[in-house]
């Protein structure tokens, strides 16, 4: 690993907050933009919290269509990537009947926001869970800041009690916590985290709450690798991207560490458009 890594995971490591022992058995939903950001952000937190005897549920609000489709039929990896997630869920602990699919063409959430906010408010309101896992804030891709934005603005319509948790997914992948390599664009992308972070500080002041979990990283590992369309090669094409592809394996590195970082935010009052 190199030395700043290393440095940067010394920091962040001895400047974070333990989420408190008593909040595992806290009932939560976990909204995840696309079928494998609920394993890679918050696979070990779950497995943690059901093993505390907490009720959980995940949201997933695209269909996760786009992400090979210039070498998948939607339509077909939509399905796969559907029953995929209900695998990885049951590896997690879940039941089936805890998952919920919003199906919104992935990608296009962000033109969708006035018709996903009423079917996440009642999803919220039903539940009345006393956690709430969202996206970073300062992600990048367009699904998971809309996925925050209209959890948001739901969590405006009603009055909830719970603690909203951010979880970085796209986030991760800035310099020092990966390399700079790859094509022009990932490279222009790792760049462009590295400085909305301030070179890392976002780390420091924002994902500071943690929760232990090297011992159920063999469960989570097992988890991710329901989403066999995004480790394997299911085509012999090179453009089919794997996690493991991007900055040579050191993106994937980052959700196998023996923490999972969360921002414990408060609610922000967001106007859709
Ligand atoms: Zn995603």
């Amino acid at each position: 690993m190199n030395p700043a890594r290393q440095l940067y995971r010394y920091l962040v490591t001895n400047n974070r907050q333990d989420y408190h022992p008593q909040n595992f058995r806290k009932s939560a939903i976990i909204f995840s933009p696309h079928q494998d950001d609920e394993t890679l952000g918050c696979g070990g937190t779950i497995i943690r919290k059901k093993q505390a005897g907490a009720d959980i549920k995940i949201v997933f609000m695209t269909d996760g269509s786009g992400s090979h489709a210039h070498l998948m039929n939607p339509q077909k990896l939509k399905t796969l990537r559907r029953n995929e997630a209900l695998e990885a869920a049951e590896v997690l602990g879940l039941d089936r009947s805890d998952i919920f699919f919003l199906d919104f063409q992935d990608g296009t959430l962000k033109f969708n926001q006035q018709k996903a906010l009423p079917k996440v408010l009642e999803i919220l309101t039903n539940f009345d869970p006393e956690e709430v896992f969202i996206p970073y804030s300062k992600e990048e891709p367009s699904d998971h800041w809309a996925t925050y934005k209209i959890v948001q603005s739901a969590l405006q319509q009603s009055t909830f009690n719970l603690t909203v948790y951010e979880y970085p997914i796209w986030f991760w992948r800035q310099w020092p916590w990966t390399s700079l390599v790859g094509r022009p664009r990932e490279i222009l992308s790792c760049l462009k985290n590295t400085w909305s972070s301030g070179f890392g500080y976002k780390f420091l002041t924002d994902l500071n709450c943690s929760v232990y979990v090297a011992d159920v990283l063999e469960q989570k590992k097992m988890a991710l690798e329901e989403h066999r369309s995004q480790i394997q090669r299911l085509v012999d094409d090179s453009s089919w991207m794997t996690l493991g592809d991007l900055s040579k394996g050191e993106f994937l590195d980052c959700f196998f560490q023996d923490y999972e970082f969360f921002y414990p935010s408060k609610i922000i009052s967001q106007k859709l458009n």
